[in-house]
């Protein structure tokens, strides 16, 4: 299956001063790619996901993400997937895990917001304390986001994720609703699914 180029943006995020880090330098503020699957499977839903080395880490969030100021929308951990992942697009065969039609829907790099440097001095142990706020560079979704877990039984982790109050917080977009399509592409669910089929 075709795999679909993808452009990164030629300016770079400024590296922080040295004196301005912590700990753990050699895995703050690299370039770390970011990204939301538009998945129709069973159900919709929406694949948010960080890399974190060679793997991203995953959470299903059936609404998608808001850009509204504190709206938090459900998210569910899922299966870290391989990094290669990260521009699929295309049709999951039937029968396989996961089985249904895939889009980019928004794809960038990340930084965390090494804010909570207290309690937490790397991102791996504010994702293993249930903390984890993030600020995203993509072309539908820009800024601060936070993720907090709410639950965790029979080793099913709950998660909300919730825009912060910045200047990229906008009550008046629903991304979600109105820029349905690829980010990398263009195409819809419906387009990718139906050039599948013809043996495209
Ligand atoms: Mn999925």
């Amino acid at each position: 299956m075709p795999k679909q180029k993808i452009q990164w943006p030629k300016k770079k995020k400024k590296i922080k001063k040295t004196n301005e880090l912590n700990d753990d330098s050699s895995s703050h503020n690299l370039e770390r790619i970011f990204v939301i699957q538009k998945h129709k499977a069973s159900s919709l839903h929406y694949d948010f996901r960080l890399q974190s080395d060679d793997v991203l880490i995953s959470w299903a969030v059936p609404k998608g993400l808001s850009t509204t100021a504190n709206e938090k929308r459900l998210a569910i951990r899922t299966e870290d997937h391989l990094l290669d992942y990260a521009q699929f697009e295309g049709v999951i065969p039937k029968g396989e895990y996961g089985s249904g039609t895939v889009l980019v829907w928004d794809i960038g790099s990340y930084e965390w917001i090494h804010q909570d440097e207290k309690k937490y001095s790397s991102m791996k142990e504010a994702l293993e304390g249930g903390s984890l706020k993030i600020r995203l560079y993509g072309k539908k979704l820009k800024g601060g986001y936070a993720l907090v877990r709410i639950n965790e039984e029979n080793n099913i982790e709950q998660w909300i994720i919730f825009k912060l109050a910045d200047e990229y917080a906008d009550a008046g977009r629903n991304p979600v609703n109105t820029e349905p399509d690829s980010v990398l592409s263009g195409r819809s669910l419906e387009d990718i699914t139906k050039e599948e089929s013809n043996g495209h």
